[in-house]
């Protein structure tokens, strides 16, 4: 590397380069995702962030910051996006702002125009399409890669998930905690005193939306309470 001097008589590293993503075949990315089976999450985030640099985001639905936990030990500036779509539980929205402080966070929120009608009364699929769906879809133009706290036993629809591979829109999704339990997550939230939405205590053990979001009765299905009683199980983000 060549160093230049400055007016002051110093030394000064040229500007970095562009940062260049590596393309990943499917090949690769599958390799990839079985060498992860026996990596720890925070050697996955760290691949995460030397692959895609600036290129990486992390989604939060901010139920918990385990993974927000994790990622900025390694990479402070990654942006951290959340869906605001206008119709949380007002804990949640204190969440976000609990955790941006307790975190200093490159946060962006996406958030929504006013609905006229309320589209999940009628259409709950055409609303997630529309809120959630669409808001990510814009927070992820022009990145190459992101990263989301999913896990295999939240829903029996997680249960194969992988932890690494391409998305719908051809990005590469990396879910560092999918293969982690929920006694795995009890145990890092104490030991690191992560924040936590209080609702969580208060029988809510999947966040989402407060009109499609119910309690759960203890030892219940935890992804129970979304959506209840219609056969939707999942708002679209993490379909692959
Ligand atoms: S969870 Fe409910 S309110 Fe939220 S975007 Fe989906 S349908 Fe709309």
């Amino acid at each position: 590397m060549s160093l230049t001097v400055t007016p002051e008589g110093g030394f000064a590293e040229p500007p970095p380069g562009p940062f260049e993503v590596p393309h990943l075949s499917d090949e690769e990315l599958a390799e990839l995702n079985a060498e992860f089976e026996l990596a720890d999450a925070q050697s996955i985030i760290e691949w995460s962030a030397r692959t895609f640099g600036p290129h990486m985001a992390l989604a939060a639905s901010m139920t918990d910051a385990v993974l927000i936990d994790l990622a900025v030990r390694v990479a402070p500036a990654l942006e951290v996006v959340f869906i605001d779509t206008g119709y949380h539980f007002p804990e949640t929205l204190e969440t976000v702002e609990m955790v941006r402080r307790r975190y200093g966070l490159n946060l962006r929120i996406m958030t929504v125009a006013p609905h006229a009608e309320e589209l999940w009364k009628v259409d709950p699929g055409n609303c997630c399409s529309a809120v959630k769906v669409g808001q990510l879809d814009r927070a992820l133009a022009g990145k190459a890669g992101w990263m989301s706290g999913l896990r295999r036993d939240e829903a029996p629809s997680r249960a194969t998930a992988p932890i690494v591979a391409r998305d719908l829109r051809g990005l590469v999704k990396v879910n560092p905690l999918a293969n982690w339990t929920s006694a795995q997550v009890d145990t890092y939230i104490a030991e690191h005193n992560v924040p936590v939405n209080p609702l969580v205590h208060q029988g809510y053990p999947s966040i989402g939306c407060m009109p499609c979001t119910q309690k759960v009765e203890p030892g219940g299905d935890p992804r129970s309470g979304r959506w209840t009683g219609s056969d939707k199980t999942e708002c679209g983000l993490h379909l692959s």
